[in-house]
Protein backbone atom coordinates (compact mmCIF):
# COMPACT_ATOMS: atom_id res chain seq x y z
CA UNK A 1 0.00 0.00 0.00
CA UNK A 2 1.55 3.34 -0.86
CA UNK A 3 0.97 4.46 2.22
CA UNK A 4 3.30 7.20 3.98
CA UNK A 5 2.41 7.63 7.78
CA UNK A 6 3.81 11.16 8.80
CA UNK A 7 5.44 10.41 11.75
CA UNK A 8 6.77 13.75 12.96
CA UNK A 9 6.51 14.19 16.69
CA UNK A 10 4.47 17.18 16.10
CA UNK A 11 1.74 15.17 14.26
CA UNK A 12 1.89 12.73 16.63
CA UNK A 13 0.98 15.21 19.34
CA UNK A 14 -1.79 16.57 16.91
CA UNK A 15 -3.64 13.26 16.46
CA UNK A 16 -3.10 12.23 20.23
CA UNK A 17 -4.92 15.67 21.35
CA UNK A 18 -7.62 15.19 18.82
CA UNK A 19 -8.03 11.32 19.54
CA UNK A 20 -8.77 12.47 23.33
CA UNK A 21 -12.93 12.56 23.73
CA UNK A 22 -12.56 15.41 25.89
CA UNK A 23 -11.28 17.63 23.04
CA UNK A 24 -14.22 19.94 22.39
CA UNK A 25 -15.20 21.14 18.74
CA UNK A 26 -13.91 24.41 18.66
CA UNK A 27 -10.06 22.95 20.00
CA UNK A 28 -10.41 20.05 17.54
CA UNK A 29 -11.56 22.11 14.55
CA UNK A 30 -8.09 23.90 15.26
CA UNK A 31 -6.08 20.64 16.04
CA UNK A 32 -7.45 19.35 12.70
CA UNK A 33 -6.15 22.64 11.06
CA UNK A 34 -2.83 22.26 12.30
CA UNK A 35 -2.20 18.41 11.79
CA UNK A 36 -3.94 19.14 8.04
CA UNK A 37 -0.97 21.57 7.73
CA UNK A 38 2.17 18.87 8.85
CA UNK A 39 0.26 16.16 6.52
CA UNK A 40 0.26 18.31 3.38
CA UNK A 41 3.68 19.32 4.05
CA UNK A 42 4.18 15.43 3.42
CA UNK A 43 1.75 15.06 1.03
CA UNK A 44 3.36 18.18 -1.64
CA UNK A 45 6.65 16.61 -1.90
CA UNK A 46 5.92 14.51 -4.67
CA UNK A 47 4.56 17.45 -6.64
CA UNK A 48 6.21 19.16 -9.51
CA UNK A 49 8.07 22.64 -9.01
CA UNK A 50 8.08 25.26 -11.20
CA UNK A 51 11.76 27.48 -11.37
CA UNK A 52 11.13 31.15 -11.51
CA UNK A 53 13.80 33.70 -10.80
CA UNK A 54 13.23 36.77 -8.55
CA UNK A 55 14.65 39.48 -7.25
CA UNK A 56 16.10 39.45 -3.81
CA UNK A 57 16.49 43.03 -2.36
CA UNK A 58 20.45 42.57 -3.40
CA UNK A 59 20.28 40.72 -6.85
CA UNK A 60 18.73 37.63 -8.57
CA UNK A 61 18.00 34.42 -7.42
CA UNK A 62 16.76 30.98 -8.45
CA UNK A 63 13.85 29.68 -6.86
CA UNK A 64 11.33 26.93 -7.29
CA UNK A 65 7.39 27.04 -6.73
CA UNK A 66 5.07 24.38 -5.90
CA UNK A 67 3.11 23.95 -9.68
CA UNK A 68 0.14 26.14 -9.64
CA UNK A 69 -2.17 24.18 -10.76
CA UNK A 70 -2.98 22.60 -7.46
CA UNK A 71 -6.88 21.40 -6.39
CA UNK A 72 -8.30 21.26 -3.20
CA UNK A 73 -11.06 18.68 -3.04
CA UNK A 74 -12.56 17.66 0.33
CA UNK A 75 -14.89 15.09 0.21
CA UNK A 76 -18.19 16.19 2.38
CA UNK A 77 -18.95 17.05 5.57
CA UNK A 78 -15.64 16.19 7.60
CA UNK A 79 -12.97 16.97 4.29
CA UNK A 80 -14.46 20.90 5.13
CA UNK A 81 -12.61 20.29 8.46
CA UNK A 82 -8.89 19.96 6.44
CA UNK A 83 -10.01 22.42 3.84
CA UNK A 84 -8.78 25.69 5.64
CA UNK A 85 -5.38 24.60 6.35
CA UNK A 86 -4.78 24.02 2.34
CA UNK A 87 -6.19 27.52 1.46
CA UNK A 88 -4.40 28.87 3.85
CA UNK A 89 -0.62 26.97 2.54
CA UNK A 90 -1.87 27.65 -1.01
CA UNK A 91 -4.07 30.81 -1.13
CA UNK A 92 -4.42 30.63 -5.27
CA UNK A 93 -5.76 26.65 -5.05
CA UNK A 94 -8.87 25.85 -6.78
CA UNK A 95 -11.27 23.94 -4.40
CA UNK A 96 -13.77 21.61 -5.17
CA UNK A 97 -16.59 19.66 -3.65
CA UNK A 98 -17.10 16.20 -3.45
CA UNK A 99 -20.49 14.58 -1.97
CA UNK A 100 -20.77 11.35 -1.80
CA UNK A 101 -23.13 8.36 -0.04
CA UNK A 102 -24.17 4.69 0.41
CA UNK A 103 -26.98 3.96 -2.05
CA UNK A 104 -29.15 1.67 -0.63
CA UNK A 105 -29.98 -0.90 -3.07
CA UNK A 106 -26.41 -0.70 -4.45
CA UNK A 107 -24.40 0.02 -1.63
CA UNK A 108 -22.20 1.50 -3.59
CA UNK A 109 -21.05 5.19 -2.64
CA UNK A 110 -23.09 7.68 -5.25
CA UNK A 111 -22.44 11.35 -5.72
CA UNK A 112 -25.16 13.95 -4.37
CA UNK A 113 -22.84 16.64 -4.87
CA UNK A 114 -20.13 17.80 -7.46
CA UNK A 115 -18.47 21.12 -7.98
CA UNK A 116 -15.23 20.37 -9.45
CA UNK A 117 -13.32 23.11 -11.66
CA UNK A 118 -11.38 21.64 -14.37
CA UNK A 119 -8.75 19.07 -13.27
CA UNK A 120 -6.93 18.04 -16.98
CA UNK A 121 -3.69 17.71 -15.86
CA UNK A 122 -3.79 19.12 -12.89
CA UNK A 123 -2.54 17.41 -9.57
CA UNK A 124 -5.35 17.11 -7.00
CA UNK A 125 -5.43 17.04 -3.47
CA UNK A 126 -8.18 14.93 -2.01
CA UNK A 127 -9.19 15.75 1.30
CA UNK A 128 -11.33 13.35 3.49
CA UNK A 129 -10.04 12.60 7.53
CA UNK A 130 -10.81 9.08 8.15
CA UNK A 131 -9.96 6.46 5.46
CA UNK A 132 -12.38 3.76 7.09
CA UNK A 133 -14.26 1.24 4.40
CA UNK A 134 -12.56 3.33 2.08
CA UNK A 135 -16.02 3.55 0.00
CA UNK A 136 -16.00 7.42 -0.51
CA UNK A 137 -11.99 7.70 -1.27
CA UNK A 138 -11.98 5.35 -3.71
CA UNK A 139 -15.55 6.38 -5.40
CA UNK A 140 -14.23 10.05 -5.16
CA UNK A 141 -11.15 8.94 -7.02
CA UNK A 142 -12.87 7.04 -9.68
CA UNK A 143 -15.59 10.20 -10.53
CA UNK A 144 -12.40 12.91 -10.09
CA UNK A 145 -9.97 10.12 -12.77
CA UNK A 146 -12.95 10.37 -15.37
CA UNK A 147 -11.96 13.76 -15.05
CA UNK A 148 -8.07 13.35 -16.30
CA UNK A 149 -5.89 15.00 -13.34
CA UNK A 150 -2.38 14.84 -13.88
CA UNK A 151 -2.32 13.16 -10.19
CA UNK A 152 -4.80 12.66 -7.35
CA UNK A 153 -3.40 12.61 -3.70
CA UNK A 154 -5.17 11.29 -1.04
CA UNK A 155 -4.12 12.87 2.49
CA UNK A 156 -6.41 11.55 5.75
CA UNK A 157 -5.58 11.84 9.24
CA UNK A 158 -6.28 8.47 10.19
CA UNK A 159 -6.50 5.07 7.92
CA UNK A 160 -8.07 1.78 8.80
CA UNK A 161 -6.17 -1.27 6.61
CA UNK A 162 -9.93 -2.05 5.35
CA UNK A 163 -9.33 1.26 3.47
CA UNK A 164 -5.98 1.30 2.60
CA UNK A 165 -6.26 -1.78 1.20
CA UNK A 166 -9.39 -1.04 -0.89
CA UNK A 167 -7.51 1.76 -2.34
CA UNK A 168 -4.56 -0.09 -3.20
CA UNK A 169 -7.02 -2.28 -5.12
CA UNK A 170 -9.09 0.15 -6.90
CA UNK A 171 -6.64 3.06 -7.29
CA UNK A 172 -3.39 1.84 -6.89
CA UNK A 173 -1.45 5.27 -8.60
CA UNK A 174 -2.71 7.28 -5.91
CA UNK A 175 -0.53 7.70 -2.89
CA UNK A 176 -1.93 8.08 0.53
CA UNK A 177 -0.64 10.06 3.80
CA UNK A 178 -1.45 9.95 6.87
CA UNK A 179 -0.99 10.62 11.29
CA UNK A 180 -1.43 6.97 11.52
CA UNK A 181 -2.63 3.76 10.31
CA UNK A 182 -4.82 2.51 13.22
CA UNK A 183 -5.87 -1.28 14.12
CA UNK A 184 -9.39 -2.52 12.71
CA UNK A 185 -13.28 -1.16 11.96
CA UNK A 186 -15.93 -1.71 14.38
CA UNK A 187 -19.51 -3.38 13.08
CA UNK A 188 -20.67 -0.11 12.30
CA UNK A 189 -17.87 1.21 10.42
CA UNK A 190 -15.53 3.05 13.23
CA UNK A 191 -11.98 3.18 13.16
CA UNK A 192 -10.44 1.58 16.25
CA UNK A 193 -9.30 3.29 18.03
CA UNK A 194 -10.04 6.02 16.06
CA UNK A 195 -11.09 9.42 16.90
CA UNK A 196 -14.99 8.69 16.65
CA UNK A 197 -17.01 10.39 13.97
CA UNK A 198 -14.70 13.12 12.65
CA UNK A 199 -17.99 15.56 11.39
CA UNK A 200 -19.63 15.10 14.34
CA UNK A 201 -16.56 16.37 16.58
CA UNK A 202 -15.68 19.11 14.23
CA UNK A 203 -19.25 20.53 13.92
CA UNK A 204 -20.45 19.69 17.46
CA UNK A 205 -23.51 16.90 15.70
CA UNK A 206 -22.65 14.17 17.77
CA UNK A 207 -24.99 12.66 20.30
CA UNK A 208 -24.47 15.05 23.78
CA UNK A 209 -24.35 17.78 22.06
CA UNK A 210 -26.75 20.37 22.59
CA UNK A 211 -26.52 23.81 24.20
CA UNK A 212 -22.96 24.66 26.04
CA UNK A 213 -23.28 24.79 29.82
CA UNK A 214 -23.61 28.37 30.57
CA UNK A 215 -26.59 28.36 28.41
CA UNK A 216 -28.53 25.38 29.67
N1 LIG B 1 -15.88 8.30 9.75
C1 LIG B 1 -15.59 8.89 10.95
O1 LIG B 1 -15.89 10.06 11.16
N2 LIG B 1 -14.99 8.14 11.89
C2 LIG B 1 -14.66 6.86 11.71
O2 LIG B 1 -14.10 6.24 12.62
C3 LIG B 1 -14.97 6.28 10.47
C4 LIG B 1 -15.57 7.02 9.50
Amino acid sequence: MSLTVVDHPLAQHLLTRLRDVSTPPPVFRTLAKRLTIALVLEAVRGLPMVQVEVETPLERAEGHLISPDLVAVPILRAGLGMLEAVTELFPEVSVGYVGLERDDVTLQPTSYYEKVPPLRDRHVLLLDPMLATGGSAAGACAKLAERAPAEIVFVCVVAAPQGGGKMQREHPDVPLFAAALDRDLNEKGYILPGLGDFGDRLFGTGPDSGLPPLMR
